[in-house]
C-alpha cells in the first residue's frame, strides 16, 4: 500500500474502518455475484432468480462465530433476505450449492479455516480489504465495460428462428432484456424451464420475446 492511499484512512475510527470495509468487501460480492445476469442474481441457497437490490452478503460461517472468515470470498455469496435472515442462512441448501459454485478442494478448506481459533482483526487488516476491494471493483467494471457490444446485446439470447433460447426465458422477463452479451447461465440451473419449453409448442415459445 502506497502511503497517500493510507492517509485518509489514518484518523478514522475503528468502528468506521469497519463499517467501510463490510461496504467495500459487500459491494465487490454483489457485483461478483450478479455481474452475469445483470440486475439480478440466482440466490445461493434456493436458487430463485431476485433483483440485485434485495441481495444480502450472505456468510455460510456466520461473521459473528467465525470472524477469521468474515471476509473471505468463499464464505459470502449473494443470498435473499428469506434464506439469509428468516431461515437463518438456509445452510443446508447454502452448502450444497456452495460446494458446485467453488468445488470440494475450496470448501474444504473453508471448513479447515473455520476451525482456527477466533482472531480479532485490526485496523490495517480493515484499511487494506477496503483499499483491495475498491480496486478488485473498479478494474472489473472497467473489464466489463470494454467488453460490452451494446448493438447485439440481446443477440445471443435468441435461437435462430428469432424464439429466445429457453434456458434464457424467464430470466429475460425477469430483467426487462437487461441482460448483457455472452451472459452464459448453466442449463442445470433451470431444468424445469427447459422440460417446459421442450413440451411448449413454437408459438408458445416465442410469445416470451414481447
Ligand atoms: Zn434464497
Amino acid at each position: 500500500m502506497k502511503s497517500q492511499d493510507l492517509k485518509p484512512y489514518l484518523k478514522k475510527s475503528f468502528a468506521s474502518l469497519e463499517r467501510q470495509a463490510v461496504k467495500s468487501f459487500n459491494d465487490w460480492i454483489r457485483w461478483r455475484d450478479s455481474r452475469e445476469i445483470r440486475d439480478a442474481f440466482i440466490c445461493i441457497s434456493c436458487r430463485e432468480l431476485k433483483s440485485v437490490t434485495k441481495m444480502h452478503a450472505g456468510h455460510f460461517y456466520s461473521a459473528g462465530h467465525y470472524p477469521i472468515l468474515r471476509f473471505d470470498e468463499d464464505n459470502v455469496h449473494g443470498q435473499c433476505e428469506r434464506c439469509n435472515h428468516f431461515l437463518s442462512g438456509n445452510l443446508n441448501e447454502y452448502r450444497q450449492h456452495l460446494e458446485k459454485k467453488i468445488g470440494k478442494d475450496r470448501l474444504e478448506i473453508l471448513d479447515q479455516k473455520s476451525k482456527a481459533r477466533a482472531h480479532r482483526i485490526d485496523r490495517w487488516t480493515l484499511i487494506e480489504i477496503i483499499l483491495t476491494y475498491k480496486i478488485k471493483l473498479k478494474t472489473s467494471q472497467n473489464h466489463v465495460l470494454e467488453k460490452t457490444h451494446l448493438p447485439d446485446s440481446r443477440s445471443d439470447h435468441f435461437n435462430g428462428t428469432g424464439s429466445l433460447q429457453p434456458h434464457r426465458r424467464k430470466l429475460f422477463q425477469f430483467t426487462g432484456g437487461h441482460i448483457p452479451a455472452g451472459t452464459q447461465i448453466r442449463r442445470e440451473e433451470d431444468p424445469q424451464e427447459e422440460k417446459q419449453a421442450k413440451q411448449a409448442t413454437p408459438q408458445e415459445v416465442g410469445s416470451g420475446t414481447n
